[in-house]
C-alpha cells in the first residue's frame, strides 16, 4: 500500500505520527504541534544529507557537532555489523570487560595530553559531564577533603541536560529548566570572552574564577568545568593565555580541572583536543560526539593519574556506571573512526580548511556591514550580526537577524544554527564534517553570502 503513496503523502503521513507521537528536543511543542517536523532526514553522503522529498542540504554544522567524519562512511556500518553479529552487547559491571572498550581505551590514552590514561565510559556528553562532576566530588571525599564539593562554570558553557550538567550550563533556559537542582554548582557572570579584563598580566586574571573562589573558600570547592572554546553558548574563542591561567589558578587553589571536550574533541579546532591548542593538561577530560561522528552513541571521562590513582585505591564497589558504559559495537565503531579521522589526516585539513572559512569571512565582513566578529579555530567557526558594529549597537529582538539568515540559508539548501538567547545576541555558527573541500568551503560562503544580502535588502525596504 506505502508504494502506491507519493512521497508527498508519506511525508504527511509521517508528519502526522511525528506530532502525535514525539516531543522533539529544543523545538517549541505547540509550534511542532502545529506546524510538523521541518525535516525528515532519509540519507546521509560526505558533507550532504537528503530528506524524503529528495531535497539535498549541506550540513553546515555536521548536525550537533558530531558528524566528523562525514555522513555515509560504510566502514562503520560494516564495523558495527561484525561487532553486532559477534557480541552486540555485553556488560563491563562487575568487572566483565570486552576488546573493543579495551583496546579503544588504550587508543584514547595514547591521543590525549599528559597522563590522561584511564577512561570512565559513558553514553554521551552530559553523562559524561555528571561523571566528571560525581568523580571529582568523590575523589576529594577519598583524600579527605568532604567539603570540597562546589563545581564552578562559566556562562554561556553548555554542559548537557543531566542535572549537574545542566545546572553547570550558563544559558538560563536550560540551567533553570524544570527548577532541578544540585546546589553546589556555581555559574559564573561572566563567559570566555569577558573573562579577559582587560590586562592579561594583571595577576587577577581570570578574574572571575579566582573571586568565586575566594568567596567560596578553596576548601569547599571540588572543580572547575569549562570548555576549551565554548560551542553552543555562541562559539567564543578563550583570549590567548587564559586556559593557562585557568590551570594555574587551578594548582594554586587545589581545585579540579574539567575540560569538556564533548564539542573540541578528535579534531573539530584542528588540532585533536581543544586543550592542545593552549598546551594544558585538565585533570579530567569529558569527551563524546565525535568519538563516533555520531554514527551510535558513546562517551567518556579520562582521568589522569592523580584522579585515576586514588580512585584505584578503592576497595569498595563503586557505585556509578550506565549500562551502555563500554558498550562493545559503540566502542569498535569509535575505533574505527578515530583509525578513519587519522587516515584521512581530518584533524590537518581540520585546520586547512579553517583557513579557507577565515578568508571567507574576512569577504563577508568587508560585503556585509552587519557581520562582525568572526571567530574560527579549525572547523568550529562562528560569527555575530549588528545593527552598527562599530558601535556595539545590536539589532533589536524583533528583527531576528540571525534567525533570518538560517532562514534564508535553509531556503538555499544550507543547515546551519543560530544561538539568540539573550537579549540583542545574534550569533550564527558553522561547523561542517572534518572531511570538506576548498569549493565545499566556498559554496557554503556563498549561500552565506546571498542570505546576508538578501537580509539587508529587506531591512533596508
Ligand atoms: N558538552 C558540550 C560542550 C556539548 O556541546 C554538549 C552537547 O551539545 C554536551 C556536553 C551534552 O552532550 P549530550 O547531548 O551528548 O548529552
Amino acid at each position: 500500500e506505502q508504494l502506491l503513496m507519493t512521497t508527498k503523502e508519506v511525508r504527511a503521513t509521517l508528519s502526522d505520527l511525528d506530532k502525535k507521537h514525539i516531543i522533539h528536543p529544543v523545538a517549541s511543542p505547540k509550534r511542532h504541534v502545529s506546524q510538523g517536523p521541518k525535516i525528515i532526514f532519509s540519507e546521509g553522503k560526505g558533507i550532504h544529507v537528503k530528506d524524503i522529498n529528495e531535497q539535498v542540504f549541506i550540513d553546515g554544522v555536521s548536525m550537533l557537532w558530531n558528524v566528523n567524519v562525514g555522513h555515509g562512511k560504510k566502514e562503520l556500518a560494516q564495523i558495527a555489523h561484525n561487532q553486532m553479529s559477534q557480541m552486540a552487547y555485553s556488560s563491563t559491571f562487575y568487572g566483565y570487560a570486552n576488546e573493543p572498550a579495551i583496546r579503544l581505551a588504550e587508543k584514547i590514552a595514547s591521543l590525549t595530553p599528559g597522563d590522561l590514561d584511564t577512561i570512565f565510559y559513558t553514553s554521551g556528553g552530559s553523562e559524561s559531564n555528571d561523571t566528571a562532576i560525581k568523580l571529582s566530588r568523590f575523589y576529594w571525599q577519598l583524600n579527605g577533603f568532604s567539603n570540597k564539593k562546589k563545581i564552578i562554570s562559566l556562562k554561556r558553557g553548555y554542559h548537557g541536560v543531566t542535572v549537574s550538567a545542566q545546572r553547570a550550563t550558563g544559558i538560563d533556559a536550560f540551567r533553570n529548566f524544570s527548577g532541578s537542582a544540585d546546589p553546589e554548582i556555581f555559574n559564573a557572570k561572566a563567559h570566555l570572552t569577558e573573562c579577559e579584563l582587560g590586562d592579561k598580566s594583571h595577576p587577577e586574571y581570570p578574574g572571575c574564577i579566582r573571586s568565586m573562589i575566594e568567596e567560596m573558600g578553596s576548601d569547599q570547592v571540588a572543580a572547575v568545568i569549562i570548555e576549551p572554546i565554548q560551542g553552543a553558548g555562541g562559539v567564543h574563542v578563550p583570549p590567548e593565555g587564559y586556559l593557562k591561567a585557568v590551570r594555574q589558578l587551578c594548582d594554586e587553589y587545589n581545585i579540579l580541572l574539567i575540560a569538556d571536550e564533548v564539542i573540541c574533541g578528535f579534531g573539530r579546532t584542528g588540532k585533536m583536543f581543544g586543550v592542545d591548542h593552549w598546551e594544558i593538561t585538565p585533570d579530567l577530560m569529558c569527551i563524546a560526539k565525535g568519538i563516533t561522528s555520531g554514527y551510535i552513541p558513546l562517551g567518556g571521562v579520562v582521568m589522569n593519574n592523580r584522579v585515576a590513582g586514588t580512585i584505584k585505591e578503592y576497595n569498595d564497589i563503586l557505585p556509578h556506571g550506565f549500562t551502555y558504559s563500554g558498550h562493545p559495537t559503540a566502542c569498535a565503531v569509535g575505533l574505527k573512526n578515530i583509525e578513519i579521522v587519522e587516515r584521512e589526516g581530518l584533524v590537518e585539513n581540520a585546520h586547512q580548511m579553517g583557513k579557507e572559512l577565515v578568508k571567507g569571512f574576512k569577504y563577508l565582513g568587508d560585503k556585509h556591514e552587519f557581520f562582525t566578529n568572526p571567530r574560527t579555530v579549525g572547523l568550529l567557526a562562528g560569527f555575530d550580526l549588528k545593527k552598527d558594529p562599530s558601535l556595539n549597537v545590536p539589532f533589536d529582538q524583533s528583527t531576528q537577524a540571525a534567525v533570518s539568515i538560517v532562514e534564508e540559508c535553509y531556503q538555499r539548501g544550507l543547515l546551519i544554527r543560530c544561538f539568540d538567547f539573550e537579549p540583542g545576541m545574534n550569533i550564527v555558527a558553522i561547523a561542517p564534517p572534518l572531511i570538506i573541500q576548498k569549493e565545499e568551503v566556498e559554496t557554503i560562503i556563498s549561500i552565506v553570502d546571498d542570505a546576508l544580502s538578501v537580509f539587508s535588502k529587506k531591512l533596508k525596504g
